[in-house]
């Protein structure tokens, strides 16, 4: 079941489809998820992602394929929240 979402819960902006890099924790591992079929919003850039996706994320992190490749990335804290009106 395909659930769409159509509206910005952040700003309210409209949202449009995008292929977005995920990352992912699960356990001490750190997973990154190319090609996730997101909502990106096109007034504050939020990314969305609809319930069936992060389903299969989840499923796809607790038992992963062959990793595509591998790369290491240091992953950072960020400094301050994200500005809201
Ligand atoms: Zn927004």
């Amino acid at each position: 079941m395909i659930s769409p979402i159509r509206q910005c819960a952040q700003c309210g902006g409209g949202l449009r489809p995008k292929s977005v890099a995920h990352t992912q924790t699960w356990g001490e591992g750190i997973y990154r998820v190319e090609n996730v079929p997101a909502w990106v919003c096109a007034q504050c850039g939020e990314v969305w992602l609809s319930a069936e996706v992060s389903q299969t994320i989840d499923r796809l992190v607790a038992k992963p394929p062959r990793a595509k490749r591998y790369e290491k990335v240091p992953v950072y804290s960020y400094p301050a929240p994200a500005v809201s009106r």
